[in-house]
């Protein structure tokens, strides 16, 4: 339940805080609040001493002096090294070192020619190696920027939409269910809200938190301030409001950042195996070349020309640079996925991208618009309405039998969308959505029956809000008239659900009692609509929750995204199974995903119950069958992940909500969508939809396939030429052979052999050429 704290003082008047205002004001410095501190003081006073608005928010003049002062709220990154001590430190190679060595040899031997030849080789393989680690570098750090954070912040009366990076101390910042906090705040209000400080604390149970103040002294540590909302810690469930005390290095989250620079990132799976497969073939590489050296010297050879032969060898047959050509060729790999709007957050998912077999989806907005528009209105006492227009605006007509229904012009219709308009949390305005797709079709609805205003007749009194596992939502909300009275509830939902709640149905008014042949009627409605592709929604309103009276049902469309039929016939005939997840019902799930080509002759379809009765081991005998997973909810995905993995596959697993981050941390491949996901969810992915099109995926993993073909190319590559190199020199001074190629040439060779087709394979992922 809602908390604020203490309750006047949390919501001053504005008389009240102009005066605690001018009490505290001072013109030049605005302090930031260790959250220690912070925590122990009431809302007001921290307020004072931050000179904050709490509701009201900064205004921009004052954001501006105060980011003049405070900075942007990010992360100073470390001093970076000079590009030439860079450079320098490419000399440190043992091996560059020893031809350095046989360079002097050869001056001192008045070799000039030699030792020119063998400098400017030198020269070159080293900025080779510089160039491709300076690109990697870069690349990788490109990666980094990828997604900004966001956050919602109060300012001058308004909410808005920033980049977490602009908010000041003394910012009000509003946070909901699976957002990252986007800088430390002392909480003013608090629904509910629980968060995530695994990101801080390493515990990993979320952490409630209120607004009261902390004792002085009982919060050392800070998992005791529960009244702070750490930076860089996620919401996994309810709503807040706060101030921010610190930002960028003043925050909590900046000790941590600094630990985590001096962290090096992990190493991908292949990076580890080419380092391993460096190794070895060094290893062999310096025995051949110790025995080729050997033998030489017993034939009489002359000891340095031996030398700067067996050096150039090592340098021309050791692939040192092999595991840098693989990061340079998967982190401009990852920046080409970034153009076709797919962030891929770690490197090691390039390669898994490579290998993927299923993908399972979700519905509506991978492979449907999720724009939805009400297209059928069937009353519980039988009258069906055709609805025209599409889009959110009231531009179309609600006809039945022909005829204009407008307003309450006939009361059965206008009950369901009466309910539609106040069991609703959206609203349209400037036919621009805000809120859901699902309940701004009603609004649209509406709109088009003139009925939209009864939206703002009615005050909410209680609500229970809609959650995929639910899969219903209900308000009891009272007429503004009538507000002394307890008021109607007010319920719509799946199908299933709803009729679950009800005890009667509306017949022109009357309520009657439900029985068998009106609830047949109505599952029949329902399949005939879903079998139509529709997304169907029942609706009830009654006094009583459990005794409901059933008002009807609403179909609306939400057509498949364009190239997406196409996306599924690229991918089934590449070998790569999809499946659909979706909360929707079986006619209408089985519809679209006939429709897009996913589900075909000999598929089958599994609901969510069935996926709960079964065990693991069951469902991974049947899995490989099912396209179609319907009336299933995030828990489900788990388990279907699980199976299909149980039977060796390599998962994509696509996801928006909080409750799907746990599947898409199992699955080999995490998708979350970029518009519609929570910050939860974006976070535990591998890989984010820019735009939620499913053709994204099939895009990364085309990309993910060929940058694991042109690296596995690479590495044969230069595993042949050094081969090449080693067998004739080793035949030609076991056979007792002049020499074929002296020092130079072999380096020449190397340099031409080498350097370009690596630097062209980095750029060719880039340009995609
Ligand atoms: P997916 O994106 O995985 O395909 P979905 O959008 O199909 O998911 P949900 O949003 O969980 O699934 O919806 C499941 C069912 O819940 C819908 O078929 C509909 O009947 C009902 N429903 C959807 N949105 C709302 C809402 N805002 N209020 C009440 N009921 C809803």
């Amino acid at each position: 339940m809602a908390d604020a704290e203490p309750d006047e003082a949390t919501l001053p008047t504005e008389a009240g805080l102009a005066e605690s205002l001018t009490h505290c004001e001072d013109e030049t410095m605005i302090p930031v609040l260790a959250s220690r501190r912070a925590s122990e003081l009431p809302v007001n006073e921290v307020a004072c001493l931050l000179q904050a608005e709490l509701q009201y928010g900064l205004t921009h003049s004052e954001v501006s002096r105060r980011r003049a002062y405070h900075g942007w709220n990010e992360f100073e990154i470390s001093e970076e090294e000079p590009l030439w001590r860079k450079y320098l430190s490419q000399f440190k190679d043992p091996l560059i070192l020893l031809l350095l060595a046989s360079a002097v040899i050869s001056i001192l031997m008045r070799q000039f020619d030699d030792a020119v030849s063998i400098t400017v080789a030198i020269i070159i393989v080293v900025t080779v190696a510089f160039v491709q680690e300076y690109r990697s570098e870069k690349s990788l750090e490109e990666l980094g920027k990828l997604v900004p954070p966001e956050c919602h912040c109060v300012r001058e009366g308004h909410l808005e939409h920033l980049l977490a990076r602009e908010l000041v101390p003394g910012d009000t910042v509003c946070l909901s269910v699976g957002e990252r906090v986007p800088a430390d705040l002392r909480l003013f209000e608090a629904a509910d809200l629980s968060v995530d400080e695994s990101s801080l604390t390493g515990e990993t149970a979320p952490c409630s938190k209120s607004t009261a103040p902390q004792p002085a002294g009982a919060n050392g540590h800070i998992t005791s301030r529960s009244n702070i909302a750490f930076m860089g810690t996620l919401v996994r469930c309810g709503k807040a409001k706060g101030i921010v005390i610190g930002t960028g290095e003043n925050s909590e989250f900046g000790e941590v950042f600094k630990m985590m620079q001096a962290e090096e990132a992990p190493k991908t799976p292949l990076q580890k195996s080419m380092d391993l497969l460096g190794k070895q073939l060094s290893l062999y590489s310096f025995g051949i070349i110790g025995v080729i050296m050997l033998v030489g010297w017993l034939q009489g050879k002359h000891l340095l020309d031996m030398f700067t032969i067996g050096v150039s060898l090592a340098v021309a047959a050791i692939p040192e640079g092999l595991p840098i050509v693989v990061t340079v060729t998967l982190a401009l790999g990852v920046m080409r996925m970034v153009k076709k709007r797919a962030i891929v957050k770690k490197l090691p998912i390039v390669e898994t991208l490579g290998c993927c077999n299923v993908i399972c989806t979700d519905k509506t907005g991978t492979l449907t618009k999720n724009e939805m528009t009400v297209t059928r209105v069937f009353s519980a006492d039988g009258l069906h309405a055709e609805v025209t227009g599409v889009g959110y605006n009231g531009v179309g007509e609600v006809l039945l039998d022909g005829e204009m229904v407008h307003s309450f012009s006939n009361s059965s219709i206008s009950k369901i969308v009466e309910a539609g308009c106040i069991c609703n949390d959206s609203l349209i305005r400037n036919n621009t959505l805000m809120g859901r797709p699902t309940e701004g079709a009603l609004i649209a609805l509406a709109m088009k029956m003139g009925l939209e205003g009864v939206q703002q007749e009615y005050i909410r009194r209680e609500e229970h809000p809609f959650s995929s596992e639910q899969k219903w939502m209900a308000v009891r909300s009272v007429h503004r008239t009538q507000q002394d009275k307890l008021g109607v509830y007010y319920m719509k939902g799946a199908y299933e659900q709803v009729i679950q709640f009800c005890s009667s149905y509306n017949s022109k008014g009357l309520t009657l009692p439900l029985n068998g042949q009106q609830r047949e009627l109505y599952q029949q409605q329902k399949s005939y609509m879903g079998t139509a592709g529709l997304r169907v929604l029942a609706f009830a309103s009654g006094a009583e929750l459990g005794a409901l009276s059933f008002l009807g049902l609403v179909g609306m469309i939400d057509p498949p995204r364009e190239g997406v039929k196409e996306a599924v016939g690229m991918l089934i005939s590449s070998g790569v199974a999809v499946k659909m997840v979706t909360g929707d019902s079986q006619e209408t799930a089985v519809s679209i995903a006939s429709r897009l080509g996913l589900y075909t002759k000999g598929s089958q379809s599994l609901s969510g119950d069935e996926v709960d009765q079964m065990d693991l081991l069951q469902l991974s005998h049947l899995v490989s069958r099912i396209v179609v997973f319907y009336r299933a909810s995030p828990r489900h995905k788990l388990k279907i992940v699980k199976a299909l993995q149980h039977i060796g596959a390599v998962v994509a697993m696509t996801g928006d909500g909080v409750n799907d981050a746990v599947a898409l941390k199992a699955a080999d491949i995490g998708v979350a969508m970029g518009q519609t996901g929570t910050d939860v969810c974006k976070e535990a992915a591998d890989m984010i939809l820019v735009d939620d099109d499913f053709q994204t995926i099939m895009s990364a993993i085309e990309e993910g396939k060929g940058i694991y073909n042109n690296i596995k190319n690479f590495v044969r590559f230069q595993l042949s030429t050094s081969i090449a190199a080693l067998t004739l020199i080793s035949l030609a001074t076991l056979m007792n052979f002049p020499n074929p190629l002296n020092a130079m040439q072999i380096l020449w060779i190397n340099i031409i052999m080498d350097g370009p087709p690596a630097q062209s394979l980095g750029w060719s992922l880039w340009t995609g050429t």
